[in-house]
């Protein structure tokens, strides 16, 4: 598998492989796997669009038997040109050729060939210019296999050209060793590594290809799982420090104090973590929960049951603005509990003298606050410290770290969150992990696979559902005007709005370059526009942005309301005042990018109005309207668009306003980018090793992979007695893949 192409198929025919498609090795090339398959009489269009309609301009290969053929001199122009008709399936087109008198005896009628070309119209039909074509039945063609593959291919480089050179490997190829044990494909029911390779690619019946790529998704969810497995071992190969609970603490004191009940879930959730916690087996916990679902104050109740045994809590977010919101939130949720010894005769304080320290730590700290801070940690004066990621990471020493909690997972991949784990010591601290955004069990299993998981599956009891409308200004403008006028309204019943642009604007800043927004991992993943395949539509105009849009509003629609800016690009300290004038009341208007999508927390804040709305991903949108309805007001989302009537882009506005669940919408969410692929999507134009899961369709395979997986883990933890699977993972989980779960 490792042997380089040119040794195998000689130098000219190896070039182009290499550099199409970047093919350097055989294992490389048997695992450019077809992307589809033609029985003899079915039509495939390269683009691979399941509806069979030709588009113009579109390169397909179609495989089609000659109807009639005939060449003659052209009338207006000097020249010859050659005709056929083919037929393919139910359609017929025209090959043209000019100037090539002999393609008449090429293909004569009844010659069945695949031709490679550019679609264009032509005297009413379709037809191929000087298409490519290989004529079946003659020379290397003779023995196809039942289905043929078609493989990604480029106009450089045809879809049969790829299936010879693999033809020609596989002709040379001993059967690979197989990583997998006898005992195991038994237990499963998969082919041998040999045989799907074979017949992935040159299969003769439709099950020889199912059977075929079952295996090898198997391998690739296998790989995954067993990397996951191996993660959680050596994750809890060290004790964790018990956190008993403790009656007369702190955090039974902040119970006592809570302004609400908790809702069901909220407590069941905060029982099994704590319990978790008093244990010395590490916690090792993937909390879901809808936006709004109160996950904030599970996680604080956590850490302050590891306060009370006298250690530390760290929470990281993925951003500035959200670390400094989080501290100003739990400082405000704990009160007097989080100020010891700020105010030595502080009326408020608990009686019985609990109190911890919330400390900030970030990267825009000046000198002197830094030093403070970090002193803060180190001598563990700070029971929680708050900080970005990367701030936290660059060596700050805790006295005594119990628990590390990761809000919105997002940016934030398996590596860091081992990274906290695996510092020197005996012990490694609990690990909580929070996420933005629901997603579907599947996913999840795939994706998180070495943590387990915990649902909030229930919102806060008196939270008004948000009305969320989609709003199609580019048909009905009045319904724009009335958005403004809503505004108004709002502010004037005492309520604050957002308003958010899909960018920043000035100095050139392109959609997605807002640098302090939280990379949406889980989104690029399904991002369509990740696919190499997908053209991105013509764009009228580029998206609306914030330094744009902002002064418009102030001195039109919004004159007089108290407006203010928030974006990525801003200065530290100008995003802190800003968002700290608007928690308190002191801004009417927050006109935003989506550094406001997570953990941006206030309940006054009622409205939101979110510009180009079809810009956005349908969890993004989600996440942003999720930003109102935190109080108990009643809270309107708009979703405001120029998308048409009737517009893929207008039914999934609708559609997403129309559904409240964040579970839903995530379904929603893999269910509108519909290719499926989800990793096979993010490691595209990549070399990786994951290359068909589909964690959406092979939901089921991913859950016997993990059992599986864990079992074969926990009899041989480092995979020491299993060389052949321990390769599995390096070849899944390679450098590329360990950067794509990095990701995560
Ligand atoms: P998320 O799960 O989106 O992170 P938060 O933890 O930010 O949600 O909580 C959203 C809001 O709901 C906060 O203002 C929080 O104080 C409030 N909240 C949380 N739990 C409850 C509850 N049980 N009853 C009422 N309000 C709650
Ligand atoms: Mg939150």
């Amino acid at each position: 598998m490792e042997t380089p192409l040119p040794t195998a198929l000689g130098d000219k025919t190896a070039r182009p492989l290499a550099r199409q498609l970047e093919l350097h090795t055989v294992g490389d090339l048997l695992r450019h796997y077809p992307r589809r398959y033609i029985a003899h009489t079915q039509v495939t269009h390269s683009s691979d669009r399941e509806d069979q309609r030709f588009r113009d301009k579109e390169h397909v290969t179609l495989l089609g038997t000659v109807h009639s053929v005939s060449g003659r001199r052209m009338r207006n122009r000097k020249g010859h040109i050659t005709e056929a008709t083919v037929v393919i399936g139910a359609q017929r087109l025209t090959c043209t050729f000019f100037n090539q008198p002999y393609r008449e005896r090429d293909l004569q009628p009844g010659t069945r060939a695949l031709f490679s070309g550019d679609l264009s119209r032509y005297k009413g039909g379709w037809q191929l210019a000087a298409p490519e074509f290989i004529v079946l039945g003659a020379g290397v063609s003779a023995d196809l296999p039942g289905l043929i593959p078609i493989y990604p291919a480029t106009r450089k480089l045809r879809s049969w050209v790829v299936m010879m050179a693999v033809r020609q490997v596989l002709d040379l190829l001993d059967d690979p060793e197989d990583p997998l044990p006898e005992v195991l494909r038994a237990a499963h029911g998969l082919a041998t590594l040999g045989d799907a390779l074979r017949r992935v690619h040159l299969p003769d019946t439709w099950e020889e290809q199912k059977a075929a790529r079952r295996r090898l998704v198997w391998d690739e969810a296998f790989g995954l799982q067993l990397a996951m497995a191996g993660r959680r071992a050596g994750a809890t190969s060290r004790p964790a420090p018990a956190c008993p609970r403790r009656e007369d603490g702190l955090a039974a004191a902040f119970d006592a104090r809570l302004p609400f009940a908790l809702t069901g879930a909220q407590t069941t959730v905060g029982e099994s973590l704590a319990e978790v916690l008093a244990g010395t087996e590490p916690l090792n916990r993937l909390l879901q929960g809808d936006v709004g679902s109160g996950k904030t104050i599970v996680a604080l109740r956590a850490m302050l049951q590891v306060v009370d045994s006298g250690r530390q809590a760290v929470l990281l977010a993925p951003t500035e603005v959200l670390a400094a919101q989080h501290a100003r939130s739990l400082r405000a949720m704990l009160g007097s509990l989080g100020r010891a010894g700020e105010l030595p005769d502080d009326p408020t304080a608990d009686p019985d003298g609990h109190a911890t320290r919330v400390t900030l730590l970030t990267g825009s700290l000046g000198a002197r606050a830094r030093r403070e801070a970090l002193l803060d940690a180190q001598s563990g004066a700070a029971g929680i410290v708050v900080g970005t990621h990367a701030v936290i990471q660059q060596g700050v020493g805790f006295a005594d770290l119990g628990l590390v909690v990761v809000d919105e997972q997002h940016r934030f991949g398996v590596h860091q969150r081992d990274e906290l784990r695996s510092r020197p010591g005996t012990t490694t601290p609990h690990v909580l992990v929070m996420t933005a955004t629901p997603i579907p069990r599947t996913v999840a299993l795939t994706l998180y696979g070495d943590l387990d998981t915990s649902v909030l599956d229930e919102l806060p009891a008196g939270r008004q559902p948000i009305a969320t409308t989609a709003v199609p200004a580019g048909v009905k403008p009045r319904w724009l005007e009335r958005a403004w006028e809503r505004v108004h309204e709002e502010v004037a019943a005492g309520h604050q709005v957002y308003v958010v642009c899909p960018r920043i604007g000035e100095e050139g800043g392109e959609p997605g370059t807002e640098d302090d927004e939280p990379s949406r991992a889980a989104d690029d993943l399904l991002d369509p526009e990740a696919d190499a395949d997908e053209e991105p539509g013509p764009e009228a105009r580029p998206p609306l942005a914030v330094a744009e849009v902002a002064p418009m509003l102030a001195a039109g629609p919004l004159a007089g309301l108290r407006l203010e800016v928030l974006h990525g690009r801003m200065p530290t300290d100008e995003k802190d005042a800003v968002m700290r004038a608007f928690s308190e009341g002191r801004v009417d208007v927050l006109v935003a990018t989506t550094v406001i999508e997570v953990g941006v927390d206030v309940p006054n804040a009622t409205m939101m109005v979110i510009l180009d709305a079809d810009r956005f991903g349908v969890s993004q949108l989600h996440q942003l309207r999720g930003r109102v309805g935190r109080g108990s007001a009643s809270s309107s989302c708009l979703f405001v668009t120029e998308a048409l009537e009737g517009s893929p882009a207008l039914t999934r506005l609708e559609r997403l306003a129309a559904t409240p669940d964040g579970f839903e919408v995530s379904r929603l969410d893999l269910e509108v980018r519909d290719e499926g692929d989800v990793l096979g999507a993010q490691q595209s134009g990549r070399r990786s090793g994951l290359h068909m899961l589909s964690v959406l369709k092979h939901a089921d395979l991913v859950a016997e992979a993990r059992d599986e997986a864990r079992e074969v883990v926990g009899a041989d933890p480092t995979l020491a007695r299993h060389p052949g699977l321990a390769g599995l993972v390096r070849s899944v989980v390679d450098e590329a893949s360990a950067a794509f779960l990095d990701r995560l």
